[in-house]
């Protein structure tokens, strides 16, 4: 529940309203991330044995953690049906800790260089599902760790997919009450869902990054299938139009670098091109293998020779290299495959020596 949604909840069962923000601050605000109605000190007991008869503080059942050599951690929750999603805290050495949260159960959106993609879409996560992982995260690591500061949409599914419960999540997590997340350090990251990009920027003040991946609607229509319904056309001329008329702050362009595919000369030129009046910057990422994929990863000086011509054109330009990746912890690896897989898609005929 958001906040308002819980004021009410609180009053309807005949409690004030003040009981609902000291409850608000023990969920989120104050360090003690509750989840049970025993780690409420100093509320009500009236109010403590109303909500132990009719309220769950979980939505999530830690399953696993699994640590990488360079400190990301991935951890396995269980839904209440049994499926397993996964979220990533990335330690940084520059005071900033990032949780990587999931929005669905796999994803529909059948990316051909992503793990989570052959998994096909098996459900939505709810609001509370979202928010649980980032409060899980500071529960475990906040003593550990550090301060988790930053929340990106960039673990299993297409968040813009599930957008009403991103949204909804969202503003939980960036409530100044209660996780406080601040606005510019949440990401929303989207494979292209043009409709719903546009709702997104009405809608939420939190930042955008795109996966972007190809200069060409021939190599973006192979490995990322929306873009046959959404062309690169239209989804960069709605960001230009979107972001420079309304938002004027920096998409964060995507571009995992495959091998043969999307990392030559020309389409370091074309992405100049393709970017040209959209205020952006561009985040070059190295690939990460996964079983039976068949994309390599470009070469780092490849991808540094890459990375220069852009910013010898002006672009904001950095290179992401793999983080957590002998853990199944890294972009594009989460997940399980199932017995149904998502269909691998027909490589346009001049890639096939490639892949
Ligand atoms: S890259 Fe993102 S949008 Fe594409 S299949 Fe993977 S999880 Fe889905």
């Amino acid at each position: 529940m958001e906040f308002a949604e819980l004021e009410r909840w609180v009053q309807s069962h005949g409690f004030r309203s003040g009981q609902a923000l000291m409850l608000w601050k023990r969920l989120y605000g104050d360090g003690v991330w509750a989840h049970c109605s025993d780690e409420l000190e100093g509320l009500n007991k009236d109010f403590l044995k109303m909500l132990s008869e009719n309220a769950k503080f979980k939505a999530l059942t830690l399953k696993d953690i699994l640590t990488a050599s360079d400190g990301t951690r991935k951890i396995l929750f269980n839904l209440e049906d049994g499926s397993v999603i996964e979220t990533v805290v990335i330690p940084c050495n520059r005071g900033r800790t990032t949780v990587c949260v999931s929005s669905q159960v796999g994803c529909a959106m059948n990316c051909q260089f992503c793990y989570t993609g052959r998994m096909g879409l098996k459900k939505n996560l709810s609001a509370a599902e979202i928010v649980e992982q980032a409060v899980f995260a500071r529960r475990l690591f906040s003593n550990d760790i550090g301060p988790i500061t930053n929340v990106v949409f960039m673990g299993m599914g297409e968040p813009l997919h599930n957008i009403h419960n991103v949204i909804k999540g969202v503003a939980i997590m960036v409530d100044d009450q209660g996780l406080h997340f601040s606005h510019r350090k949440v990401t929303i990251s989207t494979s292209g869902l043009v409709p719903q990009l546009k709702r997104f920027l009405r809608e939420s003040n939190c930042a955008l990054a795109v996966s972007l991946n190809a200069t060409t609607d021939e190599v973006r229509n192979w490995i990322m299938p929306i873009n046959r319904k959404y062309n690169l056309e239209l989804l960069l001329q709605t960001l230009r139009e979107e972001l420079f008329s309304k938002h004027r702050y920096k998409v964060l362009f995507e571009y995992v670098m495959l091998a043969g595919v999307n990392d030559s000369i020309e389409d370091a030129k074309r992405l100049i091109g393709l970017v040209r009046g959209i205020p952006c910057k561009i985040n070059l990422i190295s690939f990460n293998p996964h079983s039976g994929s068949r994309f390599r990863p470009t070469p780092e000086e490849k991808m540094i020779e890459f990375r220069n011509i852009l910013a010898e054109a002006g672009c904001v330009v950095f290179l992401r290299l793999s983080r957590g990746d002998d853990r199944m912890a890294a972009c594009g690896q989460l997940g399980e495959l199932g017995d149904t897989l998502a269909p691998v898609l027909r490589v346009p005929a001049r890639f096939q020596t490639v892949v």
